[in-house]
């Protein structure tokens, strides 16, 4: 890591208007690099969200910055009980934490209200009376005119006589911004580089409801300056917003943040991003058994790169390497094989102790009922291991070793034969084999394995044929680890009466 001393620098603005918090207008000891990750509780994080928190986080880490946590709780309609825990659970999962924060923007309204007025007092914003039934006429004349939608600007030049009247009606104004008619907003995205919008395709935007709520332009961009945000990262959705904001800042007579947005997400289809491909919510993941390093992982790597090849890289190498020139300006692919691959990666290389430790949840939640609570430590220590290079989830590994915890194996007998294996066949291979397991002299892996093969060797089987039917009689299902160190773990008397059990299946009742 790249050491760099503190220094001073500037904050935020230069010119504060009069009458508005001051805060900006001082010298500070501090980071320059100052993000945010800023959603809006209005669901649970998905896949997307969190990318845009990586990157923010990232950038922050790696320049030795401020990361913040600020919630876009402004839409009360909108709004979802749970979501803000949710965002902060994930958060904290894949251990991106806050420095400040999190600030709630349903708290810092007279804020918001008190820079409103300050725009329409210095003839930047104009309050509006017109009528949700007018507006929604407007809106289907506009239709049927095919013209664009947008406020026809019915407010923005009333006489003072008119506005008194209105004012005086009671009925309450929203606050609208004063788009110029013409010209041009022209900035330059540090992913996109210069990008450009006519402001005659920008409307008057409401920047405060009548209710005394902001609208997200308002509340963001009054944020991002007192917050002293230095780089605002963030889904390309917005990039059309930013002319707006930029707008904003001239108004106010601030200093613009840069800014940066993220390449989109696509399905493997290549069409957005849906609940179909995976873009779940975060805990989903968690509870699906992906583990937060192989998480962090995947979602750096969608839409940035070291090079074009390196996959796996820990959390402090890809800090160490994040820069914005290496994201990519085209859309990433979420891909969900590749996640499963490389959480079975991460999964494979853990110490078989933490992989205990990490998977006991989810055995204790999913193994059913047959084994026995709480799961004895010694035993899973066995089994565990068996299992480890070949599950891909945490999750997966209940099912792949539930024959390990309960008696009575359910199967359909079906299984025990096959094209190459008759039931006659197979009940002389299970006979063979129950002779070898029968004495406790044979009872270590080696001899075990040496005995059965040469089982099948004088028995004329094929080895797939002969251990596939003791495996299906040992732990009722076709593929499983490695057979006899599974059996050395099952135990001798456990084994034997599973071959039992098998051959009573077949007819054998002896
Ligand atoms: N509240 C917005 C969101 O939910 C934030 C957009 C921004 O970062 O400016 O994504």
């Amino acid at each position: 890591m790249i050491f760099q001393p503190p220094r001073l620098v500037p904050i935020g603005g230069m010119r504060t208007p009069e009458g508005l918090p001051q805060a900006e207008a001082r010298l500070e000891l501090g980071p320059a690099v100052r993000v945010r990750f800023a959603p809006s509780p209005t669901g649970y994080p998905h896949v997307g969200n969190i990318r845009t928190a990586l990157f923010n986080w990232l950038f922050a880490r790696h320049g030795r910055g401020v990361f913040i946590l600020r919630i876009e709780d402004t839409d009360v309609a909108r709004k979802v009980e749970g979501a803000v825990e949710a965002i902060m659970a994930g958060l904290k999962w894949l251990g991106l934490d806050w420095d400040e924060g999190p600030f709630l923007q349903s708290q810092r309204l007279d804020i918001y209200e008190k820079h409103a007025r300050w725009l329409v007092d210095n003839n930047h914003a104009y309050y509006c009376w017109c009528s949700p039934q007018r507006l929604e006429a407007m809106r289907e004349e506009q239709v049927r005119r095919k013209q664009p939608p947008g406020y026809d600007r019915h407010c923005r030049d009333l006489s003072d006589k008119e506005k008194a009247e209105r004012a005086a009606s009671g009925v309450r104004p929203v606050v609208r911004f004063k788009t110029p008619l013409e010209g041009q907003m022209v900035f330059t995205d540090l992913i996109r580089g210069e990008v450009a919008f006519d402001n005659s395709t920008l409307d008057d935007f409401v920047m405060l409801k009548s209710d005394g709520y902001p609208t997200y332009h308002l509340a963001n961009v009054v944020d991002d300056h007192l917050m002293r945000i230095s780089h605002v990262m963030r889904a390309d959705e917005w990039l059309s917003s930013t002319p707006r904001h930029k707008l904003m800042y001239q108004a106010f007579g601030w200093e613009l943040p840069q800014f940066a947005h993220l390449p989109m997400i696509l399905g493997p289809d290549r069409s957005k991003l849906s609940k179909r491909h995976g873009a779940t919510s975060i805990t989903e993941y968690q509870e699906q058994g992906y583990i937060p390093e192989a998480m962090f992982n995947f979602l750096a790597l969608l839409g940035w790169s070291l090079d074009d090849k390196t996959e796996l890289m820990s959390r402090e190498q890809i800090i160490e390497s994040f820069t914005i020139e290496r994201i990519s300006k085209t859309a990433a692919i979420f891909n969900r094989e590749k996640l499963d691959w490389m959480n079975g990666a991460y999964l494979r290389q853990m110490s078989s102790g933490e992989y205990a430790a990490r998977v006991l949840p989810f055995m204790e939640k999913h193994l059913p009922a047959s084994a026995a609570r709480p799961l004895d430590a010694a035993y899973l220590a066995k089994v565990i291991p068996l299992v480890q290079e070949r599950a891909r989830t945490l999750a997966e590994v209940p099912s792949l070793t539930d024959f390990f915890f309960g008696g009575d194996l359910v199967y359909e007998t079906a299984l025990l034969t096959s094209r190459t294996m008759d039931a006659a066949k197979a009940v002389e291979a299970l006979k063979s084999a129950a002779a070898v397991l029968g004495p406790p002299e044979n009872w270590n892996e080696t001899k075990l394995e040496e005995l059965l093969r040469a089982e099948a060797v004088r028995l004329n089987f094929s080895n797939r044929d002969y251990f596939g039917v003791l495996r299906v009689a040992v732990t009722g299902r076709t593929a499983s680890p490695p057979l006899v160190p599974v059996m050395v773990v099952l135990g001798r008397e456990q084994c034997l009466e599973r071959v039992k059990s098998a051959l009573r299946k077949l007819g054998v009742t002896a």
